[in-house]
């Protein structure tokens, strides 16, 4: 993208200071899904950057990731399969812990979201924002644990101050729209 295409896509997102609390910037994806000229621009450049790259499934990450994964997945015509919180998924689940800045948290996916008959499936993983990276990660390690190839995390923000993509970065390719300094 052109540094005005990207300046464009980012003043359709919403900063809001102190959400959900003192001293973070939460980047408000609602203002660009209200904007149909920059949402349709955005999915538009996903779909030239992923066409021929051999995506099989999409996984997205909850919940922003879903909006972003499940409309991709329908342009490309791939399956998409959610990557959840604890509890959330119904059948039987595989998961993987991540350490936050106090205490743990988890991601899940169902056991057999990738058995479509495929050896090593082709997976493209999606969230909108990449900040501290511990949630992609464990995404990525989960999707590996149940038998998927990682190809690429796609972000449409990444919170390059955080270096959140460094750990991610030494097995699998990441990809963010949006760089914010
Ligand atoms: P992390 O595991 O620290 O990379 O956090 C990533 C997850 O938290 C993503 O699913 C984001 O949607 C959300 N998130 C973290 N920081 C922000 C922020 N400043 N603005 C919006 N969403 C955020």
């Amino acid at each position: 993208l052109t540094e005005s295409e990207k300046s464009h896509l980012l003043a359709a997102i919403r900063n809001v200071p102190d959400y959900p609390k003192p001293g973070i910037q939460f980047k408000d994806i609602t203002t660009l899904l209200n904007n149909p000229e920059a949402f349709h621009f955005l999915m538009d450049h996903l779909v030239k950057r992923y066409a021929d790259m051999d995506i099989q499934y999409i996984a997205g990450i909850e919940s922003r990731g879903f909006i972003f994964g499940a409309a991709l997945a329908s342009l490309l015509r791939t399956r998409f399969v959610p990557i959840r919180k604890p509890g959330k998924l119904p059948y039987t689940t595989i998961s993987e812990k991540y350490s936050l800045e106090y205490g743990v948290d988890e991601v899940e996916l169902h056991i057999d979201a990738f058995s479509h008959g495929l050896a090593h499936p082709r997976v493209l993983l999606i969230d909108d924002l990449i900040a501290t990276g511990g949630t992609a990660n464990a995404a990525v390690n989960l999707i590996n644990k149940a038998g998927g190839e990682c190809v690429e995390a796609c972000f449409i923000i990444n919170l390059t101050f955080l270096r959140g993509d460094e750990a991610i970065k030494k097995t699998t390719p990441v990809y963010s729209v949006l760089e914010i300094d």
